[in-house]
């Protein structure tokens, strides 16, 4: 009788165990459009679990939004040469990061390129080509160095007048990080936060396979051009595919050289695989900046970091430790 008992629960355990399935759930979060995905027992607990993640992303876009007049990121920037403000920790790291980074790239990536979003607007609203002297007033306002830390008080001080910080190119990425941080926590065994292709995924799927990640084709973004699989790692593209606007037949994408205030030219797409989404995604853009043989000798100095980039004339290019399998046509 005992035996019988012991086996019926081993076998209902069995049966949790294996009857796991895949939920997901698309919604728009961070301007961007979000699919959560989480392997649970049943659509009660993946929608807890997926309820956690949303909240977890909508805090930290509270914190980084620079459209939210209430933002500590906000107050930042009304504050540029005014006044140092104190920020929670959590802001302060991420700027302090982000400094750390810009340094890594030698200015490819600067969170202080926001104020050139006067200059250049890719909602659609900009008719004409942004003047030379205009680019040139704008461009002088952006510079990491004039970002002051202070590490006692947590504050933080643009020095002039006119600068600006903006998340664009790190704030998904570190949302996905955030996001899957939290679920491991609660339990989640495995799943995948993608922020628009910014993503990161842990543990396995049900039957035991990785997770796959497919590549936008930049020529056709309808289209994959790899299926590549995720161990615990975070995958971002960056494309001049999605915010564009075109002059004289010329697509100007909208990742700046902070070097010239033009946008950067010659890569038309640009994947990097990390350990966390966050450099993942600032690396993607800063390679646009760097170019395609300046961005792969980078990435390739690198540890843990992989790339694939593609030129304007389709052709792909990866860093030394990669192998795709690129999908017929
Ligand atoms: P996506 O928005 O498609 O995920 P990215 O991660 O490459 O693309 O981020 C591009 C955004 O980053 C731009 O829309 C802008 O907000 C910001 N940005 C543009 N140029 C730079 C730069 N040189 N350094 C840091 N951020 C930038
Ligand atoms: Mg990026």
């Amino acid at each position: 009788m005992k035996r019988t008992v012991l086996i019926c629960v081993a076998l209902l355990c069995a049966n949790t165990i294996f009857s796991q399935e895949i939920f997901k759930r698309t919604l728009k979060l961070m301007g961007s459009r979000f699919e959560i995905t989480v392997v649970a027992n049943d659509s009660t607990e993946a929608n807890n679990y997926i309820d956690m993640a949303v909240g977890e992303i909508t805090r930290i876009e509270k914190l980084i939004s620079s459209w939210d007049p209430a933002s500590q990121t906000s107050e930042i920037n009304r504050n540029a040469s005014i006044k140092p403000i104190k920020v929670d920790e959590e802001l302060y790291n991420l700027i302090g990061r982000a400094i750390e980074i810009s340094k890594l790239t030698e200015g490819a990536f600067d969170v202080s390129f926001a104020s050139m979003d006067k200059i250049w607007k890719f909602d659609g609203s900009m008719t004409v080509m942004p003047s030379k002297e205009a680019i040139k007033e704008s461009v002088a306002k952006v510079g990491y160095k004039n970002i002051i830390l202070d590490p006692e008080n947590f504050t933080v001080f643009l020095k002039l007048e006119g600068m600006k910080i903006g998340f664009g190119a790190i704030g998904k990425g570190y949302a996905a990080d955030k996001a899957k941080k939290l679920l491991m926590e609660k339990g989640v065994s495995a799943g995948i936060i993608n922020a628009s292709g910014d993503m990161n995924t842990w543990g396995r799927q049900p039957d035991g396979e990785f997770w796959k990640v497919a590549i936008t084709n930049p020529m056709d973004k309808n289209k994959a051009f790899a299926l590549l699989p995720l161990k615990d790692n975070a995958v971002v593209t960056s494309g001049n595919y999605e915010k564009y606007v075109t002059f004289n037949g010329v697509r100007y994408t909208h990742i700046i050289d902070p070097r010239t205030g033009y946008p950067a030219t010659g890569i038309i797409s640009a994947t990097v695989f990390a350990p966390k989404a966050e450099i993942a995604d600032a690396l993607a853009t800063s390679i646009f900046v760097m170019g395609k043989d300046v961005g792969i000798d980078f990435v390739n100095q690198l540890p843990k970091i992989e790339c694939i980039v593609i030129d304007e004339k389709g052709e792909i290019f990866t860093s030394k430790n990669i192998e795709i399998e690129t999908l017929k046509k």
